[in-house]
C-alpha cells in the first residue's frame, strides 16, 4: 500500500471496531472512512459512523447476518447495520463511473482497492481512512490539509465538478463550516464552472446551503463566492453592490445583509431570515428631493419574493411560513407600550415576537452608527417589556382569555363566526384594559354587545 501514516491514533467507539473486526474475521479489509474520520483527526466527536469496505452487499449482509441490516442502495453497495440501536453504513470500495447528469454516476464498479474507493471522494480531508490495524490511509495529503485548513478536490478540480456540480457547493459548505480556505486550483474551478450547479437538484442545494449558511465562516464565504450562491438564487443580484443613500447604512446592500447573518446565532430559520431580509429593497426604492432613498414596503416585498425562493428550494412549507412572516414584521417600529406589544403579541405570538428581538439586534449592529445606541436602548426596553408580560402570565391570547367558545355558546351566542368576533373584540378590550380578564364580566360584556346588535 502507497501511503499509510501513523500520525495518531483514533479513538473508535465500540460498535465501529465490532465492525471493523468482524469483516477482517472473514477475510475482508474495512474502514472508518469520510467525515468521521475528518472529525476524529481535528479532535472533534463525530456524529455519525461510516465504514467502506472490500466486501460486497451481499457479503455484508452475511457476515451481519445476527443483526438487522438494511439496504440502503445495493447498486450504489451501501448496506446499513443496526447495532446497539444505531446505524451503521457500510460500502463496498467503489468506483465511480460517468456522471452523465452531474448528479450521479450512470454506474458504479466495485473494488477490493481501498485506493480505488478514496480517489472517487470529493476533497482531501474527506478522503481518509482509519482501522486499528493499517492505521491512517491517506493518499492525497489529506492529513496536511486538515492541519493547514485547506479544501481541495481530490484530483482535477475541473473534472470533479463536471462529474458531479453538487461539489463546487460542498467545498463552500465545507470551507464554512470548518472555517477552512479553498486551495487555488479548487477555488479556480468553482468560480469558472459554477454554471454547472443550474442542473443540480434543489433538494440536493438546500441541504448543503443551510449547512452552509450555519457555518463559522459564512459570512466571508458569501462575499467571496457570492457569483456561485446566484447561480441558484439570481434574486441576490440586485443586492451585489447597491449603495443603499442613507445615513443609516454604510455598507451596500449585499454586505450589510451578510453582515446581519453573521450576526444573529448558527440556526437555520435565523440565518435564512437574515440572508433574505432586505431582498426586497432594490425594488422598492425611491428617492427624495434631497437624495435620501427611501424603501417602503420593502417588508411585504422581500417576504412574497422570499417565499418564491424558499419554495424553489423545496423547503417545508412551515419553515417559509415563518421566515417570511419575520421578514414582513422585522422592520416594525416597536415601542416598549405594553398595549402595543401585547396587541403584537396577539398577531404573531410569543415565539415570533422573541425572534423578532434578536433579528432587529442583527440588523441594527449591521447598519451605520448613525442612531444605533438610541435603536439598541429601545430594542432593550421593548424586549423586557416583553419579556415581563410573557412571564408574567398577563393575557394576550385567546388561550388565556377567562372565557372560551362555549362559554359563550351557554350565554346563547350560536354561530361560529360570532363566537369567533366575540372573543377577539373581548380580547382586545382585555388587552386595551377596559376589561379585566375575568370571566363574569367578560360574559356580562359579551350579552350587552349581542343584545344590543339584536
Ligand atoms: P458531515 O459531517 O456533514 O456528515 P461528511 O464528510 O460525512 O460530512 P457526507 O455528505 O455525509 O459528508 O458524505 C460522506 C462522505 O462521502 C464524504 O466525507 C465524502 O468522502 C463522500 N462524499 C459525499 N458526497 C460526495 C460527492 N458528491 N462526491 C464525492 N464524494 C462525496
Ligand atoms: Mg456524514
Amino acid at each position: 500500500m502507497k501511503k499509510i501514516w501513523w500520525i495518531m491514533e483514533i479513538k473508535l467507539p465500540q460498535n465501529a471496531e465490532l465492525i471493523i473486526d468482524k469483516l477482517r474475521n472473514s477475510g475482508y479489509s474495512c474502514y472508518a472512512v469520510g467525515g468521521c474520520v475528518r472529525d476524529s483527526l481535528r479532535g472533534v466527536k463525530p456524529h455519525d459512523w461510516d465504514f467502506t469496505t472490500s466486501a460486497q452487499p451481499d457479503e455484508i449482509e452475511r457476515v451481519f447476518s445476527d443483526y438487522r441490516t438494511i439496504t440502503v442502495g445495493k447498486r450504489y453497495g451501501t448496506v446499513a447495520v443496526l447495532i446497539g440501536g444505531e446505524l451503521y453504513e457500510i460500502t463496498t470500495y467503489r468506483i465511480d463511473g460517468e456522471y452523465s447528469d452531474s448528479r450521479h454516476p450512470d454506474e458504479v464498479r466495485f473494488s477490493d482497492r481501498i485506493q480505488d474507493d478514496l480517489a472517487r471522494r470529493d476533497f482531501t480531508v474527506n478522503a481518509m481512512a482509519y482501522n486499528p490495524y493499517d492505521g491512517l490511509i491517506d493518499f492525497y495529503g489529506g492529513a496536511q490539509d486538515l492541519s493547514f485548513g485547506v479544501i481541495r478536490c481530490v484530483g482535477e478540480p475541473r473534472l470533479r465538478f463536471e462529474e458531479d456540480a453538487l461539489r463546487i457547493l460542498r467545498a463552500l459548505r465545507f470551507a464554512a463550516v470548518l472555517g477552512f480556505t479553498i486551495e487555488p486550483e479548487t477555488s479556480d474551478a468553482i468560480l469558472n464552472q459554477r454554471k454547472l450547479l443550474s442542473g443540480i437538484a434543489y433538494e440536493r442545494i438546500r441541504e448543503e446551503l443551510l449547512k452552509l449558511l450555519c457555518g463559522e465562516n459564512a459570512g466571508f464565504i458569501l462575499r467571496r463566492y457570492r457569483k456561485v450562491i446566484a447561480v441558484f438564487i439570481p434574486e441576490l443580484k440586485g443586492t451585489f453592490d447597491f449603495e443603499q443613500h442613507s445615513e443609516h447604512h454604510n455598507r451596500d446592500l449585499y454586505r450589510h445583509t451578510i453582515a446581519a447573518v453573521n450576526n444573529v446565532e448558527p440556526e437555520p430559520l435565523l440565518r435564512v431570515t437574515m440572508l433574505f431580509h432586505d431582498i426586497g429593497k432594490p425594488l422598492a426604492q425611491t428617492t427624495d428631493k434631497r437624495g435620501v432613498c427611501h424603501y417602503r414596503g420593502h417588508q411585504q416585498l422581500g417576504a412574497a419574493m422570499t417565499r418564491e425562493i424558499l419554495r424553489r428550494l423545496c423547503m417545508p412549507s412551515v419553515f417559509i411560513d415563518e421566515v417570511c412572516d419575520l421578514i414582513r414584521w422585522h422592520d416594525e417600529r416597536f415601542k416598549p407600550e405594553t398595549v402595543m406589544l401585547k396587541g403584537y403579541l396577539k398577531r404573531l405570538g410569543a415565539d415570533a415576537m422573541q425572534k423578532l428581538m434578536l433579528i432587529q439586534r442583527a440588523d441594527i449592529l449591521a447598519q451605520s452608527p448613525f442612531k444605533r445606541e438610541e435603536k439598541l436602548s429601545n430594542l432593550s426596553a421593548v424586549s423586557e417589556e416583553l419579556n415581563r408580560i410573557i412571564t408574567s402570565g398577563e393575557c394576550y391570547s385567546l388561550r388565556q382569555l377567562a372565557v372560551n367558545g362555549s362559554d359563550l355558546l351557554h350565554i346563547g351566542i350560536g354561530s361560529g363566526v360570532q363566537i369567533g368576533q366575540t372573543l377577539d373584540a373581548l380580547l382586545d378590550k382585555v388587552i386595551g384594559g377596559a376589561l379585566p380578564n375575568e370571566k363574569e364580566s367578560l360574559l356580562s360584556y359579551a350579552k350587552n354587545m349581542i343584545d344590543n346588535i339584536d
